[in-house]
């Protein structure tokens, strides 16, 4: 083989008759490290390379042959203050023996490995880029324009695939850094992404979604319909493939999956309907934003001190009561009972303030203890609540606020080893088809609260009985 290598070197006729060979083989089909193997074969070579400075100013090397070469080497060579003694019009230049000892450092294989060497210029038609192709042998040079010659017309050749493969080799390297940015977005986002195919197979289960959900991808594909882990309702399955298959969705929508452990989650979903039929879901977990907002609302319609509706929050009741009862809805009627504790100061006097609270606190349990489970109860005022009776008549409301003085009476306030029983006033207003006015109606009930006051306080007034 070395002898054929010598030969080959040396040799016009054998260098001749292995180009002739060489160049049909050379296509812009392969790549240029093939290409490159392609020329050490044929030419028995060692080690070629072909360092390339595209127009966006990045060097790329590619090498190939028996003696391994790094591309901060071929670097490092072409930096060389050999290269740098040469004219800028050079375009071969060739050593005849001891290339491997300007190319490596003396541990390296290749140092002594390699003889001869020949670089040559490189560039496209167009100059769109340019570089170096290099060429080394294990042999001595005895006759200099063999080699020289067997470049120059190799490098001609590869120059017209030269342009076409660099571009390839980019698109390719580019597309892969796309593949890798989003392969690492997909895994790495917070955000639910999962892909089903058109048989309703998982192919796409990303990391968040495990975290979420708690099923792993291997557990959805055991499924035969995953949908079921979510959604075991049959009718929100429904719903859900409805908006799926049907209309996929172009804004986010909210949906209540179910997780693993049977929690229910709050997810923006957005559907995406790809070519071949397969759909890509993107979602955001709310759960817990979702839970925060609930539990402001709550907040905010809430007393703190009593836990029952604020002012705001019971007028907002009574007006969406008295709306119904407008438009003659059935069962619309209803009952409204002011309530306002007798001599309140009195027991914030005698008491002290905090046990004043915790007799407002008293009084509202003992008001939820005797009330229907759908009745409102809202604090209107300082010791003043309000209480909504649906389909209750006068009467009904009386017999609750009876119940009530019967309460305060079997339960009074324990305060340390003594007892406080909570007297109230009330005044009853019954709502009858047709009425809208809220402040009228709490105008009546308070004419009936006062009445009941001033005759005397612990009795319920009914409004209509004045009417
Ligand atoms: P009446 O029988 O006429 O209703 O007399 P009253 O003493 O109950 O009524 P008045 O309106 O004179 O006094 C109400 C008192 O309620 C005055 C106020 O200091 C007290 N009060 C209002 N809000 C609170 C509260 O949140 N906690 C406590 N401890 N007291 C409150
Ligand atoms: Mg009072
Ligand atoms: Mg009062």
């Amino acid at each position: 083989m070395k002898e054929k290598r010598r030969e080959i070197v040396n040799d016009s006729m054998q260098a001749l008759h292995a180009l002739a060979k060489l160049i049909p083989q050379l296509n812009s089909r392969s790549s240029l490290s093939e290409m490159l193997e392609t020329i050490n074969k044929a030419l028995g070579a060692s080690l070629a390379w072909v360092s390339v400075d595209d127009n966006d100013g990045l060097q790329r090397v590619v090498c190939a042959g028996d003696v391994a070469c790094h591309a901060f080497e071929v670097t490092d060579f072409l930096a060389s203050t050999l290269l740098a003694r040469h004219h800028r019009s050079w375009r071969v230049v060739y050593w005849k023996e001891h290339i491997g000892r300007t190319l490596f450092p003396p541990q390296h294989p290749g140092h002594a490995q390699l003889q001869s060497g020949v670089l040559c210029k490189l560039s496209s038609r167009d100059w769109r880029c340019s570089g170096y192709f290099f060429l080394a042998f294990d042999e001595r040079l005895h006759a200099l324009p063999i080699l020289k010659n067997i470049v120059v017309v190799l490098v001609e050749r590869l120059k017209d695939y030269f342009e076409e493969i660099v571009t390839r080799e980019k698109t390719a390297h580019e597309m892969q850094r796309v593949v890798t940015q989003y392969k690492t977005l997909f895994e790495r986002a917070p955000v639910l992404m999962n892909s089903f195919d058109k048989h309703n197979r998982c192919v796409l289960w990303n990391a968040e979604c495990e975290k979420v959900f708690g099923w792993s991808m291997a557990e959805i594909i055991a499924h035969s319909d995953p949908l079921m882990l979510f959604y075991p309702d049959p009718e929100e399955r429904r719903r859900v493939r409805e908006s799926v298959h049907i209309s996929p969705l172009k804004d986010m929508y909210e949906w209540h999956p179910l997780r693993k452990d049977g929690t229910q989650l709050t997810i923006l979903w957005s559907n995406i309907l790809l070519p071949d039929g397969s759909i890509l879901n993107i979602g955001l977990d709310i759960t817990e934003r979702k839970k925060a907002e609930q539990q402001l609302a709550v907040k905010a319609t809430t007393d703190d001190l009593t836990g029952c509706l604020n002012r705001s929050a019971i007028l907002q009741r009574l007006k969406t009561a008295l709306a119904a009862s407008s438009r003659q809805d059935a069962d619309s009627h209803f009952c409204v009972l002011m309530f306002d504790l007798d001599y309140f100061k009195q027991i914030n006097d005698e008491w002290g303030h905090q046990t004043g609270d915790a007799a407002l606190v008293h009084f509202c349990d003992r008001i939820r203890e005797v009330s229907p489970e759908h009745a409102a109860l809202g604090r209107v005022g300082g010791e003043e609540f309000l209480l909504l009776l649906a389909r209750a008549d006068g009467e009904a409301a009386t017999r609750l606020a009876t119940r009530l003085r019967q309460a305060l009476k079997a339960k009074p306030l324990v305060v340390g080893d003594k007892k406080l029983e909570l007297a109230f006033s009330a005044g009853a207003v019954e709502v009858c088809r047709g009425q809208r006015d809220t402040s009228a109606l709490l105008t009546r009930a308070d004419k009936a609260l006062y009445d009941a006051k001033r005759t005397g306080r612990g009795k319920t007034v009914l409004a209509s009985d004045y009417l």
